[in-house]
């Protein structure tokens, strides 16, 4: 509606100047005409590039105005149509043409109405008179202010944006190209005027000359700016750069309601790396991490940052916190089945990262909420055994909520004693952990019964820290006598809890996690109901976690043959009843709709 109502009067304005006054040219008037039209189309082609966007300021408005002076509006509206027709022709299928006709029909109001002020306030048509400076200041104040208004409400119309700020801007942007423009426009009268073709040649050249050296500058000034936002080792963005593309995207999302993700990365285990072989190799790891990330983001939008130290960052738009879980898990894997110089120092056994993932809400006003959240839920990773990923707010609500944190430490503490010995095992006691948490809340235990049950879950296993180093971590198959010795681990972990009056009421989990349904299980050969109905549950949760987790080098069960698995073997191994419990959570637990999962 805006743009016919400009095309409207634009062209209205037109054909009131131009009807019989065209006609009335001479030949030479005629090229006169031509040439403005072209210098008119040079000044819009050769622009002058401006920092910080680049934008190309034009400022063929000087050849309108200088036009208006010397020769009156008809002349100069005939010029615009002639350089609009050459623009269509040169910009045919980049810009489309009710564009064209869109700025043509501006063009039409600004030259109309400076003509007219400038005629009002006592200018005369000719050289460029001191007298008539007051004419030639109102003609250009009002051809500028028309076209802030117009463009400016049409930037308004179109983006919604505050009218206020949105001329402010355009005001504080282009306030530079409009004066040179006033002063050019006067300039090009004089040249014009009185030395002719010569003259607008000089102009034109000197114009030409001066684009050139500003689209330099430019280009310079994009190379430092460029250089004052990476880091220098990685080519990643660097921190102060992170900063500034958060709160941006961070508006966008709030403005567009778009999802956005933020990723903190964090290399595990460095500090080893670095001792054991130096900084400068710490340095070729980080090179290394970052090239991969470069390499895995390109074209997908996500900004990737160094952080610092060995810490990054990926700002993930239009990923939402489980899309963007997803995606940093591929890029873990890929990280896991990397080959690099040294890895077999880690405790992993390969390069790894830990990460946590916070979503944008819009109830997150700061930016370094985000950063925060995604912090706590990079440092929730780390505790629970690295080399994973975790999104912030998904632990258990009882994990928070319950208050027996005193007696997770202490038993953390001694299950930290494996982050040596036995890794698998220190991820896997913390992973039924998190599992007996969920069940608890399941089977609706009281306090008292949930405490017992997940510490007991967490604690476990204890007993294979007397099982010797080479047994824990041997890859083949376990000789007669090494698997007896394994078995003895519920035993001594018994004799281990017994010791702690706090950790007595936790042997039972201990001791009877190996007894089957059917009685052939290990150390007593207890049957059915003859087994804690906890115990049971645990056995199903341990032997579910074994045949999911992911381990290097060995093949992992889905958690659909997983099922299977569970299901093939109740009634022997596991108690049939419960384990159609734990079936059931499971599934629903892996229906959850994504949107859930942030929650
Ligand atoms: P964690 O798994 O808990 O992350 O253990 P970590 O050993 O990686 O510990 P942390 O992240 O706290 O320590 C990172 C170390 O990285 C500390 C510092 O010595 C080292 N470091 C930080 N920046 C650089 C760097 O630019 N180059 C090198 N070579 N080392 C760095
Ligand atoms: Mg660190
Ligand atoms: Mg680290």
């Amino acid at each position: 509606m805006y743009s016919f109502l400009i095309c409207f009067a634009g062209l209205g304005l037109f054909i009131f100047n131009i009807t019989d006054k065209a006609f009335r040219f001479s030949p030479a008037d005629w090229g006169w005409i031509t040439a403005m039209s072209g210098s008119a189309v040079l000044l819009t082609v050769f622009t002058f590039q401006l920092p910080p966007q680049g934008n190309g300021l034009s400022l063929d408005s000087s050849v309108y105005l200088a036009c208006i002076f010397i020769f009156g509006p008809s002349f100069a509206l005939l010029v615009l149509l002639l350089s609009s027709l050459v623009l269509v022709f040169i910009e045919w299928g980049t810009t489309l043409l009710w564009k064209h006709l869109n700025n043509f029909a501006i063009y039409c109001i600004l030259i109309s109405s400076a003509a007219f002020i400038f005629t009002l306030s006592g200018g005369r048509q000719g050289p460029l008179l001191g007298s008539h400076l007051p004419a030639y200041a109102s003609a250009m104040l009002v051809y500028f202010s028309l076209n802030l208004l117009l463009v400016g409400i049409f930037y308004y119309l179109m983006f919604h944006e505050n009218l206020y700020t949105t001329l402010k801007d355009m005001l504080t942007d282009a306030v530079l190209a409009y004066l040179c423009t006033l002063v050019l426009s006067l300039v090009l009268t004089v040249l014009l005027y009185y030395n002719g073709m010569t003259g607008l040649a000089l102009f034109l050249g000197l114009s030409i000359l001066i684009s050139y050296s500003f689209k330099r500058l430019f280009s310079m000034y994009r190379s430092i700016e460029e250089r004052a936002n990476r880091d220098q080792r990685t080519g990643l963005y660097n921190h102060s750069y992170f900063e500034a593309a958060l709160e941006e995207e961070m508006r966008r999302s709030e403005a567009s309601g778009q999802a956005l993700s933020l990723a903190m990365i964090d290399i595990d285990d460095f500090k080893k790396y670095n001792d054991h072989f130096g900084h400068l190799k710490g340095d070729g790891l980080i090179v290394f991490l970052a090239d991969l990330l470069t390499k895995e983001t390109a074209s997908t939008g996500i900004i990737v940052s160094r952080y610092g130290g060995e810490e990054f960052t990926l700002l993930l738009p239009g990923y939402d916190a489980a899309q963007a879980k997803v995606f940093i898990e591929q890029l873990r894997k890929l990280l896991n089945n990397s080959i690099f110089e040294g890895t077999e120092i880690f405790p992993q056994g390969c390069l790894a990262f830990s990460a946590g993932i916070a979503g944008y809400q819009p109830d997150v006003h700061f930016k370094s909420e985000l950063v925060d959240h995604a912090d706590q839920a990079l440092y929730y990773a780390k505790k629970q055994g690295k080399n994973m990923v975790h999104i912030y707010g998904n632990q258990s609500s009882l994990e928070r909520d319950i208050d027996f944190s005193q007696d997770v430490r202490d038993i953390e503490q001694q299950l930290n004693l494996f982050m040596y010995k036995d890794l698998e095992t220190f991820k896997h006691s913390k992973r039924v952990f998190r599992y007996a948490m969920d069940i608890s809340e399941l089977l609706q235990l009281d306090n008292p019964a949930r405490r017992q049950f997940t510490l007991g879950a967490l604690i476990h296993d204890i007993g294979k820290l007397e099982i010797p180093w080479g047994i824990l971590n041997k890859k083949d198959k376990l000789l007669p006598e090494e698997w007896e010795m394994v078995k003895w681990h519920v035993t001594w972990g018994k004799e281990m809890a017994l010791t702690n009056d706090k950790y007595k009421e936790l042997a039972p989990y201990i001791e009877l996690h190996h007894e089957r349904y059917d009685g052939k299980g290990y150390p007593y050969g207890f049957k059915g109901e003859e087994i804690p109905r906890l115990c049971r549950m645990l056995t199903i949760i341990d032997s579910f976690d074994a045949m999911t987790t992911e381990r290097p080098y060995q093949p992992t069960k889905s958690f659909n043959e997983a099922i299977a698995e569970l299901r093939a073997c109740a009634g022997t191994q596991f108690d049939p009843e419960l384990t159609e419990l734990f079936i059931g959570y499971i599934e629903a637990r892996e229906l959850r709709p994504i949107g859930a999962a942030i929650s």
